[in-house]
């Protein structure tokens, strides 16, 4: 048949992630807090500062349901404004802050959105959701100052086209920054991280969610991730340039980075 193997496990995967988020949607802060002891907070602000954002600045976060990202984003660039206003009260910063929020599952967007409204952020409108795939954006070639991707770009079903779409879309001098779940290196380490990630998630996943298939099937799209220095090889054949990554608690996140010339 047409259908080869590859193809038939892709499509399990792409159903397996749209059935695993729209089942975490409602309790997933609860449990990013709890897996990661509260560090996913930590990791999104290094994320953000290596952004760098600006006032007036296009940003696309993609697979940024929750708005995590995207409010950190936000909240950086109104600190430089206000402190630019304070230093030269008669400038004015009429260049317009846009920071898409997109994801594939209306469920996440949902969740963000309502989180927003929460803070609210309903109203800026710097902030703009879109439904979309991170493998085939809606967006115009060259339109982007940054691109993130947080916990997002390990669900995609082609990594590669992902990349290439990533360096589509940002525009000469464009930031590319991806914080993901990586590969812990460190010995002893590593075995105490295996232990937790095969026993205690799963665990956790049924206890608090009542859903330990979900949370088997993101401990083992962890381990399936390109290791780190073949990920920043995939970021490089992307196109882009000065490619770099930083580990954080020893690679159990890695934040990966480039730039378009
Ligand atoms: N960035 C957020 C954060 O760090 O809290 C959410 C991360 S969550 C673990 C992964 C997100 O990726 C989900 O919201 C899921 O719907 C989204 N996602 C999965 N595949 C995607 C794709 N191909 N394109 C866009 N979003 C996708």
């Amino acid at each position: 048949t047409s259908f080869g193997y590859k193809e038939v496990r892709e499509e399990e995967k792409s159903q397996m992630v749209g059935n695993v988020f729209t089942s975490v949607a409602s309790n997933y802060d609860l449990m990013n807090d709890l897996m990661s002891g509260g560090l996913h907070r930590l990791w999104k602000d290094r994320l953000v500062s290596k952004l760098n954002p600006f006032p007036g600045m296009k940003h696309l976060d993609v697979a940024g349901g929750t708005g995590d990202v995207a409010f950190r984003i936000l909240e950086s660039i109104n600190s430089v404004k206000r402190r630019a206003l304070q230093d030269s009260p008669e400038d004015n910063l009429l260049e317009e802050t846009q920071i898409f929020v997109c994801d594939i599952n209306p469920n996440m967007l949902n969740v963000g959105k309502k989180r927003a409204q929460e803070r609210g952020l309903a109203e800026d409108r710097a902030l703009v959701w879109v439904e979309g795939d991170a493998e085939a954006l809606n967006f115009e070639d060259n339109s982007m100052d940054g691109y993130t991707i947080a916990f997002g770009i390990r669900n995609v079903t082609h990594i590669e086209k992902a990349l290439a779409e990533a360096y589509r879309v940002l525009k000469r001098g464009g930031r590319f920054l991806c914080l993901e779940l990586s590969h812990v290196e460190v010995p002893i380490f590593k075995e105490l991280y295996d232990l937790y990630s095969f026993s205690v998630i799963p665990a956790v996943g049924e206890q608090v969610a009542g859903d330990r298939e979900s949370y088997q099937y993101l401990v083992e799209s962890i381990r399936r991730f390109p290791p780190q220095e073949k990920f920043a090889a995939m970021i490089a054949d992307a196109g882009f340039q000065k490619v770099e990554y930083e580990n954080l608690v020893g690679g159990v996140v890695a934040i990966h980075s480039g730039l378009k010339f």
